[in-house]
């Protein structure tokens, strides 16, 4: 089976290599030369556009930023015809990025009209899973499609999830990342006041890990550096999940609230801490520095 990858960035070069391990031909695109070398080495045969990488694939997988080059890859701009309208052969698209329901939807919509078959398959489980290949795949999609799309995701996730028609993959993916969001901006809040009358993090971390407060930031993210070997916070918040990747996600609850009547304070509130501390600077950082936005003890 061919399968062409297209955006090579922190979590698409773990997810490709992953897929070239398994025995899978893949062909490889990005923007950033580097990325594609990176993905060579590893197996992978580079293309030089979009176009050329899935022209004869059987699957084609999308790991892109945001809703925007999505929808710039498959259904092109002003200047630039986008994918499904230079396609002869019909592979099957897995979009993997996180993005809006509803540009899923207008996506999908549009693979329908090309007689291709659109599968929306954000991810959970972060870089680590990634590179892992346990990251969770939640799916929206048609049913016969999901079962076509099975043997590719199970190389590079553990738990796969059929969410519902196209969009539902989504909508479930937003609801996640707003709680963790809530969960990773809430753990750096209790840290910090923690720190800030006399307790030590890592004492803290453990105290609150067994009891009632414990949640995933706690258990696998720590965002108080040095308290967790490995992570992202123990090397400068450099890599993982970035700062600005939050805030999207944040913001698309917030569109998804708005178009559905839903009242959603704490996942507002996130959003503002995190698009706040991107504006201060740290949108490349890895999002669980928003512990910087609670400073006590972290000078010393
Ligand atoms: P990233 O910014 O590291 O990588 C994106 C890659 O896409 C970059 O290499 C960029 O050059 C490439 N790209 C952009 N436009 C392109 C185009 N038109 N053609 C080819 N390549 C293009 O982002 P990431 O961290 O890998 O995240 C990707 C998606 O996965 C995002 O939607 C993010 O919200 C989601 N996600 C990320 C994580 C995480 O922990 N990083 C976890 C779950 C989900």
């Amino acid at each position: 089976m061919k399968i062409a990858f297209i955006g090579l960035g922190n979590m698409g070069a773990p997810m490709a290599t992953n897929l070239v391990k398994a025995g899978f031909e893949v062909h490889v695109f990005d923007l950033v030369a580097e990325a594609l070398k990176a993905l060579e080495a590893e197996g992978a045969t580079p293309g030089s556009s979009a176009l050329e990488v899935a022209r004869d694939a059987d699957v084609v997988v999308s790991m892109l930023p945001a809703g925007r080059h999505v929808r710039s890859l498959y259904l092109g701009t002003d200047d630039n015809p986008g994918l499904f309208s230079r396609l002869n052969s019909k592979p099957l698209i897995i979009d993997a990025s996180t993005i809006s329901p509803d540009d899923a939807r207008v996506v999908g919509g549009a693979a329908a009209e090309h007689g291709l078959r659109y599968l929306d398959a954000p991810v959970s489980g972060g870089i680590a899973g990634a590179h892992a290949g346990t990251l969770t795949f939640i799916v929206g999609g048609a049913a016969e499609d999901f079962v076509t799309a099975q043997p590719v995701l199970d190389v590079m996730g553990k738990n796969i999830f059929h969410a519902g028609p196209v969009g539902s993959g989504q909508v479930a993916k937003i609801c996640n990342n707003m709680l963790l969001g809530i969960l990773m901006s809430g753990t750096a809040e209790a840290l910090a006041l923690g720190v800030r009358n006399g307790m030590d993090p890592t004492v803290l971390s453990e105290i609150m890990k067994q009891s009632s407060g414990g949640n995933w930031a706690l258990n696998v993210y720590n965002p108080w550096p040095g308290v967790m070997d490995g992570s992202a916070a123990s090397r400068d918040y450099q890599g993982g999940f970035l700062t600005d990747l939050m805030a999207k996600d944040l913001g698309l609850a917030w569109e998804l609230a708005l178009g559905s009547g839903a009242a959603v304070p704490m996942g507002s509130q996130a959003r503002n801490l995190f698009v706040q501390h991107s504006a201060q600077g740290n949108g490349k950082l890895d999002f669980s520095s928003i512990q910087w936005l609670y400073r006590a003890g972290m000078e010393s």
